[in-house]
C-alpha cells in the first residue's frame, strides 16, 4: 500500500492577517461581477443554447453575481456522444496516469487557487471564511489526495499467491458513462462525485447545482490545467429533470453518483428502474441523501464541550449541512446547568454579510429555501408542544437571513425531531436523568435517516452501550464531539436508512464502486487430459 498524504491544516484567517486581505480582495473582485457560467464540453467553454438563469447572492439578494446558461437538448446529447468517444481513451490510461493527473489538481489548488475557490464558495454558497476554507480548500485538497492514493492501493489488491495462481485482477472502469449530480452547499462534494469516477477511467458528465456553477467552473479549469483530456469530465448545468430526461434513457448509463435530497435520489432509483431493461449493463447507483443529525447527552456530559458542539454542528453553514445537528436529547441535569448559557450564546450568534469575518453565519441559499424555512418557523410558532428559547425569525430585506432558532418540545415524537428542514434549527427533548435507555430506543426510531449522531457522556460504560443501542441510527457516528465535520481521507462519510447507500465518500470503500474488475486467468501448464482419475 502507498503512504498516506499528509491532512492539510485550515487556515485560520485572524484579523488583519495577510490572508484575509488578499481573501477579501477576491471575495469583492468575485461580488461585483456577473459571472457567465455555462458548459464545459470536451475541453471547450460552450454557452448554453436554451434559458438563461440569472443568479443572486444569497446574502444580497438584490444583487446578481451570475447568469448560468442552460443546455438545449441537442448540447446535452452531443455532450454525451462526444464523452462516449473519449472512454475508450481513457480507460485505457493507467492508475499511476490518472493518479498523477489529480494530485496535480490538488498541488494547483494548494499552491494557486485556493483563494479563488474558497472566495467562490463563500460567494455564491454565502459561507463564512472558515466554512469556505474546510470545504473548498483543506478538505477538497485532502480528499482529492486521498483518493488517488486509494486508487493506486486497489491496483495492488489482487488474489492470494497471485504469481503462483496467475490471476490477476484487472480493475476496469465501468463501461459507458458516469452520471454525477452534486448539491448546491459543499464544494468538496462537487469535487470528489466528478473526479472519483474519472480517476477510476470512466467518462463522467457532471451536473452541478444551478448555485453552484462558480466553483464548479473553477474546477473544470483547474481539471483542465493539471492535464485531463478533453472530454473526461463534461459540466452540464441544468436544474436536473431535463438533464436526466436525456441521460438516464441512454443504454449506456454506467452509474449514478448523487448527493442531495432523499427524494430526488428515489425518484431517480425509480427512473433507472423503469428503463433497466433498456441498459447495456445493471447502472450502479451511489446516493448520499439527507440527514436528521443528533445529539444524545447523557447525565455525565461535560456540559461545556456540548454546549460547543450543539451550537456549531446546528449553526454553521446555516444548518445546511446533511450532518448538521438538527435534534438533541438531553437529560435533565444537564439541561438545567446549560439551558441559560447555551440560548445566550445562541442570540449572541451574528449573522450577515460573509466578507465581515466576525459573522458567525452567513444568508440561506436562496428564496426558495428561505420561503420554507420562514413556514417552518410560523409552524413551530403555532405549535403548542413546541417553545422558542432563541430566534425564530427570518429576514429578507437584505439576504435570505434565518436566525439561528433553539426550540424546546416534550414530545420526542414531534415532527421537528423527525423532518430534515435543511436550515439553523435545533430542537432540543429533555428527558429524566434515569430514562437514558429509553431515549436511545426513541432515537433509533424516531427519524428515517441515519446519518450522523453524537453521544456525550464521560462514562465509559454508557459510550460503549449507547454505541451498541445505536449502531444503525447513523453512519457517522462521533462521541463527545460534534457531528458535522470530516477529516477527508480519514474520516469516510455517508449513511444508511433514508440518508443512501452508505458507499463512503472520499474512502477506498467509494471507489470501489466506480470500477468493474475482470479477472485474468493465465496458465502455461495447463492439462491435456479429458477424464479424471475416477474415470478411467
Ligand atoms: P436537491 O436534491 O434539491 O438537489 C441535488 C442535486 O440534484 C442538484 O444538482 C439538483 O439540480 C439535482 N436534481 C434535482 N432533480 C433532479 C433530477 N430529476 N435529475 C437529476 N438531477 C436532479 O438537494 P440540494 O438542495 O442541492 O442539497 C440539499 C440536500 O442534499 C439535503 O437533503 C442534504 O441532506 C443533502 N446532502 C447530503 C449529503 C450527504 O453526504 N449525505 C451531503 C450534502 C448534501
Amino acid at each position: 500500500m502507498t503512504s498516506y498524504p499528509a491532512n492539510t491544516a485550515p487556515r485560520t484567517f485572524s484579523p488583519n492577517s495577510a490572508e484575509v486581505i488578499e481573501i477579501s480582495k477576491i471575495i469583492e473582485k468575485l461580488s461585483n461581477k456577473v459571472h457567465d457560467l455555462s458548459l464545459v464540453v470536451n475541453g471547450k467553454k460552450v454557452t448554453g443554447a436554451g434559458n438563461k438563469i440569472p443568479v443572486f447572492l444569497p446574502h444580497r439578494k438584490a444583487d446578481q453575481y451570475a447568469l448560468v446558461s442552460l443546455p438545449s437538448e441537442k448540447q446535452i446529447r452531443e455532450a454525451l456522444e462526444n464523452s462516449l468517444k473519449v472512454s475508450t481513451e481513457w480507460a485505457k490510461t493507467s492508475t499511476t496516469e490518472r493518479a498523477a493527473i489529480f494530485n496535480k489538481v490538488a498541488d494547483l489548488i494548494e499552491f494557486k487557487y485556493k483563494d479563488l475557490l474558497v472566495a467562490a464558495t463563500m460567494v455564491g454558497q454565502s459561507k463564512t471564511v472558515f466554512q469556505g476554507e474546510i470545504d473548498a480548500a483543506s478538505g477538497l485538497i485532502d480528499a482529492i489526495r486521498f483518493n488517488s492514493k486509494f486508487a493506486l492501493d486497489i491496483e495492488q489488491m489482487q488474489p492470494p499467491d497471485s504469481e503462483v495462481t496467475n490471476i490477476v485482477l484487472d480493475y476496469r472502469p465501468l463501461e459507458g458513462f458516469v452520471y454525477a449530480i452534486t448539491p448546491f452547499n459543499f464544494t468538496t462534494t462537487s469535487a470528489i462525485l466528478s473526479s472519483a469516477p474519472a480517476l477510476m477511467g470512466n467518462v463522467v458528465i457532471w451536473k452541478p447545482s444551478i448555485t453552484a456553477m462558480l466553483p464548479a467552473q473553477i474546477l473544470m479549469d483547474i481539471y483542465q490545467e493539471a492535464g485531463l483530456p478533453d472530454g473526461v469530465i463534461n459540466l452540464i448545468p441544468g436544474y436536473g429533470p431535463e438533464v436526466s430526461e436525456i441521460l438516464l434513457a441512454d443504454e449506456n448509463l454506467a452509474g449514478i453518483y448523487f448527493t442531495g435530497s432523499t427524494k430526488v435520489f428515489r425518484q431517480l432509483w425509480r427512473e433507472v428502474g423503469n428503463k433497466l431493461d433498456s441498459y447495456r449493463n445493471f447502472p450502479r447507483i451511489v446516493g448520499e441523501t439527507g440527514g436528521k443529525g443528533f445529539i444524545v447527552a447523557h447525565s455525565s456530559a461535560d456540559r461545556d464541550r456540548l454546549i460547543s458542539g450543539l451550537i456549531r454542528s446546528a449553526y454553521e453553514y446555516q444548518g445546511q449541512k446533511c450532518s448538521a445537528c438538527s435534534r438533541a436529547y438531553i437529560s435533565r441535569s444537564v439541561w438545567d446547568d446549560i439551558k441559560d448559557k447555551l440560548a445566550a450564546e445562541i442570540n449572541s450568534l451574528k449573522y450577515g454579510q460573509i466578507d465581515n469575518f466576525k459573522n458567525f453565519m452567513g444568508a440561506v441559499i436562496d428564496q426558495t429555501s428561505y420561503t420554507r424555512l420562514s413556514e417552518v418557523l410560523r409552524s413551530i410558532a403555532a405549535d403548542p408542544e413546541i417553545e422558542i428559547l432563541a430566534g425564530g425569525k427570518a429576514n429578507d430585506e437584505i439576504g435570505y437571513f434565518i436566525e439561528p432558532t433553539l426550540i424546546v418540545s416534550n414530545n420526542p415524537n414531534n415532527k421537528v425531531f423527525s423532518n430534515e428542514y435543511f436550515g439553523p434549527i435545533l430542537a432540543i427533548h429533555v428527558f429524566p436523568d434515569d430514562k437514558y435507555e429509553d431515549i436511545l430506543g426513541i432515537i433509533e426510531q424516531t427519524s428515517p435517516y441515519a446519518l450522523t449522531g453524537s453521544i456525550f457522556s464521560e462514562n465509559e460504560v454508557v459510550i460503549e452501550s449507547s454505541l451498541d443501542k445505536l449502531r444503525n441510527a447513523a453512519g457517522s457516528m462521533n462521541v463527545n464531539d460534534k457531528p458535522t465535520g470530516a477529516v477527508m481521507g480519514k474520516h469516510p462519510f455517508g449513511g444508511s436508512r433514508a440518508s443512501g447507500t452508505n458507499d463512503k465518500a472520499g474512502s477506498l470503500q467509494g471507489l470501489l464502486r466506480w470500477t468493474s474488475p475482470r479477472v485474468i486467468r493465465t496458465v502455461s501448464n495447463s492439462t491435456t487430459d479429458i477424464l479424471h482419475l475416477h474415470q478411467l
